[in-house]
């Protein structure tokens, strides 16, 4: 129109623009989180300046409308929030806050292309990633508060124009007029499933209309940002099943709120029973990250490996709301996170483990993950070990490291533990029978990790961790009745043993730790206990 003012982007914005629709092409579908988030932001913000001015209050059911349009070829991305004046058009939508086109172009260059999305929102500049999809963007917009409403326009090139417009109420409409090539982002369905995907926890309401029906898009209820007690236990349980596609109850429900130097609404799950997709397979955490309630990764590491089978979310205010893959990594934040999230799980496991016969249901199904943190985890082993649960050949049952060396007899110096495929097979050993003699408490492990963690923890309570099957057994000190010994006779008999055997051991050795077998096999002190032995030829070592 002849009103039209026409203006030229900042310079660096042309070729901003350029970067983002070439460089993010296999991901177009992002430009709907973009426009949401901008769009639910904008309510959140009106709603927030209402506070000190009434006269500002949102519409009652306030929402965020999707509506494509096949025949006009566009989608309207309309919402209730601030709008924006023409000043603000012109800052916001003309020129890059925040930092400019070569850093963001720099950052483009050097991310892996998983990376590349999430660089736009990191740089403010997602509104932008509308001409990926647009081949011309109308912004109609009117400041809540004011009376005129403007007409931002661009094809994405060098320009746009600014002209006075009508708008009834307050709020935004961003118009896309579509390239052929993007007409998938017109189908109700795509935009449903999109949605669903990134920003199913908005807590405003996002419909996307079919057929002059508006269908809401969004669950919108972001549970783990109300306090515990507005979340009923049907909700919390939809949540959960939602989440891991379990349908069993959760063992345990954590939902807390951190408030201070560390902003963040956590709500987990211990699952009852082991998920579908077992723990066996990625062995990365994928608790999800949301920022201020916009899902943003399952991928960063929440919680260490051994704990990946606590599912849910933590939503924090202190990242931006789109944060790169390296920036997760790298951020002190996400670090202090992780570290208050794995402290809330473990005091959990704690304060449960006093109920011994609750804490075995948790046990018998993620026992083992949990033993892979002793193995690997300095920080975490002593903890650990403490949450370690056994069977053993003097109780029924389960039975904690610290119960074992309550029973330990006098003059008992290790903590004896044997390794195998089964308790039961175990518990009759030839191994032991001179334990069983003196009636010497060992600990039977079943589980393949079992080959490993001991060698790592080495002491719990200062009382070394030893493998019956590992070198020489002394009992001697243990009081009770010995298996007798007949030394002497085996002088002239070991060194015959040990040349007929000379291929298959390397030592052959007189022992008081049998009873009824004539002989066993023990492994050497310092090699690889039996039972690694073992795992060792079956994995092809
Ligand atoms: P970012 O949202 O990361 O700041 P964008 O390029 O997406 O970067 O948006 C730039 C700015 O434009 C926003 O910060 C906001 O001030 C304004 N804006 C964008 N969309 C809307 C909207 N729907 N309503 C009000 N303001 C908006």
């Amino acid at each position: 129109t002849e009103t039209a003012e026409r203006h030229e982007f900042g310079a660096e914005v042309g070729r901003l623009l350029d970067l983002v629709v070439h460089a993010l092409y296999s991901e177009r579908e992002i430009f709907l989180r973009e426009l949401v988030a901008n769009a639910a932001d904008a309510v959140d913000r009106r709603r927030f300046e209402a506070l000190t001015d009434a006269s500002l209050m949102l519409p009652a059911e306030a929402k965020v409308r999707v509506v494509p349009d096949k025949a006009a070829r566009t989608l309207t991305i309309s919402d209730p929030g601030t709008g924006m004046s023409k000043a603000e058009l012109t800052q916001h939508l003309g020129t890059i806050a925040r930092s400019g086109t070569l850093a963001f172009a720099k950052s483009l260059a050097d991310a892996p292309a998983a990376d590349k999305p999430n660089l736009i929102g990191q740089f403010g500049v997602g509104f932008y990633s509308a001409f990926m999809v647009a081949e011309r963007v109308e912004v109609t917009s009117r400041r809540v508060g004011t009376e005129e409403a403007w007409l931002w326009a661009s094809e994405g090139r060098g320009d746009y124009t600014l002209a006075p417009a009508e708008r009834a109420e307050a709020g935004t409409d961003i118009v896309l007029h579509m390239k052929a090539d993007a007409e998938e982002f017109l189908e109700p369905m795509r935009l449903q499933t999109i949605i669903r995907k990134w920003a199913d926890h908005i807590t405003i309401p996002i419909t996307v209309t079919q057929d002059g029906v508006e269908h809401p898009a969004n669950e919108g209820t972001a549970l783990w940002r109300k306090s515990k007690s507005e979340v009923t236990e049907e909700a919390s349980l939809e949540f959960y099943r939602h989440l891991g596609n379990i349908f069993d109850k959760p063992w345990s429900t954590l939902h807390w709120r951190a408030e201070g130097a560390l902003e963040f609404s956590a709500l987990l799950f211990i699952p009852g029973a082991k998920p579908f997709q077992a723990v066996e397979g990625d062995r990365e955490s994928k608790v999800r990250l949301h920022v201020r309630r916009m899902f943003i990764t399952e991928e960063a590491a929440l919680l260490p490996p051994w704990l990946r089978f606590v599912q849910g979310v933590v939503d924090t205010e202190d990242l931006p709301l789109n944060v790169s893959r390296e920036m997760l990594q790298a951020t002190p934040v996400l670090a202090r996170i992780r570290r208050a999230v794995t402290g809330k799980v473990m005091s959990e496991l704690k304060f449960r483990a006093k109920d011994a016969e609750d804490y075995t249901k948790f046990w018998s199904v993620f026992g083992p993950v949990l033993k892979e943190g002793v193995w690997e985890d300095a920080e975490h082993r002593q903890e650990l070990a403490g949450l370690l649960r056994f069977r053993s050949s003097a109780v029924e049952g389960w039975t904690s490291l610290a119960e074992y060396v309550a029973r330990m007899k006098p003059g008992q110096e290790a903590i004896h533990i044997l390794l195998g495929d089964n308790a039961a097979t175990l518990a009759t050993s030839p191994q032991m029978e001179g334990f069983r003699a003196k009636g010497v408490e060992v600990l039977l492990l079943t589980d393949q990790i079992d080959a490993f963690w001991p060698e790592q923890l080495e002491r719990f309570d200062d009382k070394p961790i030893r493998s019956i099957t590992q070198g020489s057994v002394d009992l001697s000190a243990v009081e009770g009745t010995a298996p007798e010994g007949e030394a002497a006779d085996l002088a002239r008999l070991l060194p015959l043993l040990k040349e007929a055997l000379a291929k298959e051991v390397s030592e052959v050795r007189a022992t008081d730790r049998l009873v009824d077998s004539a002989v066993v096999l023990a492994a050497t002190e310092s090699g690889p206990d039996l039972q690694m032995q073992r795992l060792m030829r079956r994995a092809g070592r």
